[in-house]
């Protein structure tokens, strides 16, 4: 496994290694390091899709409100490319944030961002302004620095993958993308490298949120209004000592809130703030 921080000098090597095997496919696995076996299984799926696996490592400065978490992001290098590297990843790609986005170069500095409109005011967009311009920018940049034929997302940004398809679409990025169920710990919580932060108390106490989202989806079988299942789960979360809601919402897979859940492809998403750590969690569930 190469690790390979410069944009251009991958985009070469993934270029050559095209043209000497003709037929292979370029697949990248974008994450911001930290590595649990939730980003494993992606790069898992990843060796199944294609036969140049790439996986990103980058904390990406201009997705993080000027409140959140960027200096604290756990930074795990050395040990996240071992286990690249044993599930059989080709490249890690692990540029630094001047390289990203060169500001000292004596040229213009980046200037460049992308943004897919409506879709990213809402929800997640709607309590972190900007965030999803980040998300696109880097992962626009991801695309071309990689040359990827394949991304696999994980289900568990949501959001994340509804913005992606729409700019996947928009813009006519020749990628195929593939959306990865959310992978979990035995007692529900769906794995984030953000759980490191929980204080004993609090993750003790997080399970009860993927309990929650299956019992609303057994009740939304009968209870087809979203304001009765969102009053329910509310409720499901009323005990909890260390945690706060921050917001459930019913949405189509187009982040549209509806009244009533349709037959298919309802998404309940939501979102916690614990209040020991202050760690936000995020969590979904399709109906
Ligand atoms: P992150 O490093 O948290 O930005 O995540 C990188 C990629 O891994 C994103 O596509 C996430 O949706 C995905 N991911 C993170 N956690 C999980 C999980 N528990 N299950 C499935 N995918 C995940």
């Amino acid at each position: 496994m190469k690790i390979i921080t410069n944009p251009s000098v991958l985009q070469e090597i993934i270029k050559k290694l095209k043209s000497e095997r003709s037929g292979s496919a370029a697949v990248l696995v974008p994450t911001m390091g930290a590595l649990h076996e939730g980003h494993l299984k992606l790069i898992d799926r990843a060796k199944m899709l294609g036969d140049i696996v790439i996986v990103s490592i980058f904390v990406n400065p201009i997705q993080f409100g000027p409140n959140e978490d960027f200096a604290k992001y756990p930074r795990e290098f050395e040990n996240d490319c071992k286990k690249c590297e044993n599930r059989g990843a080709d490249f890690v790609f692990a540029p630094s944030v001047a390289e990203m986005y060169p500001s000292d170069s004596g040229i213009i500095p980046f200037d460049t961002k992308i943004n897919c409109g409506k879709i990213t005011s809402v929800l997640e967009g709607a309590i972190r302004p900007g965030h999803f311009d980040g998300v696109c920018t880097v992962v626009m940049k991801l695309f071309n620095a990689t040359l990827a034929d394949y991304a696999v997302f994980g289900q568990k940004d949501a959001q994340q993958v509804m913005v992606i398809k729409q700019m996947v679409r928009d813009l006519n990025i020749p990628i195929v993308l593939d959306i990865y169920p959310i992978v979990r710990e035995n007692d529900g919580l769906a794995m984030s490298s953000r759980n490191s932060y929980l204080t004993e108390n609090e993750r003790t106490e997080v399970s009860i949120i993927y309990a929650g989202l299956n019992a609303a989806k057994g009740f939304a079988k009968k209870e087809k209004n979203t304001i009765k299942i969102k009053n329910f789960l509310n409720e499901f979360y009323s005990s909890a000592k260390f945690f706060n809601v921050e917001y459930i919402a019913i949405t189509d897979l187009f982040a549209n809130e509806i009244g009533e859940i349709s037959e298919q492809n309802t998404l309940i998403s939501l979102a916690v703030r614990t209040n020991q750590s202050k760690t936000r969690l995020i969590d979904n569930i399709i109906l």
